[in-house]
């Protein structure tokens, strides 16, 4: 057995806290990249200057340290911990949203987060709780994926419980129904987070983790990456475009992520992201 790492849990609240002010005003560089290929391969006029002036916003909030957009997200917070590790302190969950807590205070975001989903609807005031998804893995490093998530676009997120029978044809069917329901209000340029497989809960994680990979990576298995790209160009081809005026830019990257399921299912889960797709890496 290897030697247990002590961690004290108030190491997480510095480099959280500086994650969260950090991804509020800075796109990273694959998505700028995205945007300015985008820009470059749109014939539609309004769309150019729509990306012209999403890339000119960009600009202003990394040199002026606001941030891109007025909704700084929910903060969804992926721990990978390994299993030789022992927090010691306090609470782990406490010490990520104390991170969140002084991050959302010192660098002036928006809070955006209610204490009661239905009926008080109070704001917390610091943007806490965060959401948090804990895996265990061997040895003792411990790594904190952040993302700060719009509600603009996870509202038009979807769930379908599809069967084997559907195949292809239908998860196409239902990414591209999902992204035209969304139209303009989902904030287009998109990422799109797509899970196929596991059960109803897993594969909208999986859609989920789909969005923090790079974009100019391709899922590994070929078939997974062929149907990456057929989503990005049937998608594109609705002509939602840029902030939903028109254009072949609805979205920059589909990302797709599966895992094994049952005999009798193909769950699938859209995750939809505006091009404000924030995410930052912690590692102690
Ligand atoms: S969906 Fe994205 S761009 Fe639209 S308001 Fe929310 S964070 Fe901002």
């Amino acid at each position: 057995m290897g030697k247990i790492r002590e961690i004290n849990v108030s190491e997480l609240v510095p480099p959280i806290r500086e994650a969260c002010g950090t991804m509020a005003v800075q796109y990273s560089c694959d998505i700028l990249e995205a945007m300015r290929r985008g820009r470059e391969a749109e014939e539609n006029e309004r769309a150019r200057s729509v990306l012209d002036l999403l890339l000119e916003n960009a600009g202003i909030a990394e040199r002026e340290r606001i941030p891109i957009c007025q909704d700084t997200g929910m903060i969804i917070a992926f721990a990978r911990i390994g299993q030789d590790v022992h927090f010691s302190g306090g609470s782990f969950t406490e010490a990520v949203c104390e991170g969140v807590r002084q991050g959302y205070r010192e660098y002036y975001l928006r809070a955006s987060v209610v204490d009661d989903p239905l009926y008080d609807r109070i704001n917390t005031r610091d943007n806490t709780p965060a959401v948090i998804h804990t895996e265990i893995t061997e040895g003792d490093g411990v790594e904190i994926t952040l993302m700060a998530k719009g509600f603009g676009s996870e509202n038009k997120s979807a769930v379908a419980m599809l069967t084997p029978a559907d195949g292809e044809q239908g998860i196409v069917d239902f990414v591209v129904d999902t992204v035209r329901k969304a139209g303009p209000n989902a904030c287009p340029p998109l990422i799109i987070g797509v899970g196929i497989g596991g059960t109803f809960e897993s594969c909208a994680l999986l859609s989920k983790k789909a969005l923090l990979r790079s974009l100019n990576e391709s899922n590994p298995d070929a078939r997974y990456a062929a149907l990456e790209d057929r989503l990005l160009q049937e998608v594109n081809a609705t002509g939602i475009g840029p902030q939903g005026l028109r254009g072949k830019t609805t979205a920059l990257k589909v990302q797709i992520e599966q895992m094994p399921t049952h005999i009798a299912g193909m769950p699938c889960a859209v995750n939809i992201c505006c091009h404000v797709c924030r995410h930052a890496k912690v590692v102690l």
